[in-house]
């Protein structure tokens, strides 16, 4: 298949290489010269524009860092959804809000393309690895259509229902990480304060009603879980700047469609104080230090 693939950074440059990889035929951009040369060493053809890449694809993926870049590449004038034949399969994978989404659905649809927002989990391991987790949203036809080209690049594709809820799941999904973590956090340092051995709790509590996906892979003690970036001095994995992205979209999302998420807006503030603090680029899980008052 002829893909164009728009955006080439951590995630896009080695999901462009998974579908080289499988056998297609790549054409990329990116506005940054030095991914563009980074993705051409691993087969992709380089584009001078998103219009040049767009050129006789027949499905274009993009992997931009927000709402803002995903509406100016598909929605401006000489944009994809101008530039590309009708009919073409686009795929949105990057994190964005869901009303930007949903927007760049609409003009997608109006103008004849099949498109389908497709976040993903798993980071950039998962996007070299194709290991990814995709959340779709999108009508069924074009779900189908995009399923064989996310298998290439993930191993478990999830269609969430129409426009825009694959970003609603992700920032649900997202949000519960985030509170999580926070109650995580509380527990064990209050536990230490009680003169409870992490260990121990550990060993009672992973096998409780306290357990939970954060605490059983991302303990925010070391020593404890192997897969934990607290044994990395808290090196991420999950940076808490991006932490703090998907907080701050799932409450665009919640003031959006006024639903109450009083947990989510505590999440959001703790994590802007620790991001303001300047500990974005650690981990999500180093908040502990901030609750224990040495961050
Ligand atoms: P990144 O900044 O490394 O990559 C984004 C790329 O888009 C950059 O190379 C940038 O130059 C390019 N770009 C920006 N504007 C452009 C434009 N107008 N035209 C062409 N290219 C343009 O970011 P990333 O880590 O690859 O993340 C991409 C998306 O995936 C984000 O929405 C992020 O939230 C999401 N995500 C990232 C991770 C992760 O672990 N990195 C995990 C899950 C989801």
């Amino acid at each position: 298949m002829r893909i164009a693939f728009i955006g080439l950074g951590n995630m896009g440059g080695p999901m462009a290489a998974n579908l080289v990889k499988a056998g297609h035929e790549v054409s990329g951009f990116d506005v940054m010269q030095s991914n563009l040369e980074a993705a051409a060493a691993n087969g992709v053809t380089a584009a001078g524009s998103a219009k040049e890449a767009v050129a006789g694809a027949e499905a274009v993926v993009t992997m931009l860092p927000a709402g803002q870049q995903v509406r100016a590449v598909y929605m401006e004038e000489g944009g994809v959804i101008e530039t590309a034949a009708k009919g073409t399969l686009l795929i949105d994978s990057s994190t964005i809000d869901v009303g930007s989404a949903r927007a760049v659905h609409e003009a997608a649809s109006a103008a004849g393309h099949h498109m389908v927002d497709a976040p993903v989990s798993g980071g950039v391991a998962g996007a070299e690895g194709g290991t990814l987790t995709f959340m779709v949203g999108g009508e069924e036809g074009a779900f189908e259509r995009a399923k064989p080209l996310l298998d290439v690049m993930g191993k478990n594709v999830v269609h969430a229902g129409g426009a825009g809820n694959g970003q609603a799941a992700k920032v649900c999904n997202n949000m519960i990480l985030g509170i999580t973590m926070l109650g995580i956090s509380e527990a064990f340092s209050l536990g230490q304060a009680l003169g409870l051995e992490p260990e121990k709790l550990f060993a009672i509590s992973s096998k409780s009603s306290g357990s939970c996906w954060a605490m059983l892979n991302h303990l925010p003690l070391p020593g404890i879980v192997e897969t934990a970036a607290a044994n990395r001095d808290y090196k991420p994995g999950f940076a808490a700047g991006m932490m703090l992205k998907d907080l701050k979209l799932s409450q665009q999302a919640a003031a959006e469609a006024g639903a109450a998420t009083p947990l989510g807006a505590e999440a959001t503030a703790l994590y802007t104080l620790f991001c303001n603090a300047g500990n974005a680029g650690l981990d999500y899980s180093a908040i502990i230090k901030m609750i224990q008052g040495s961050k």
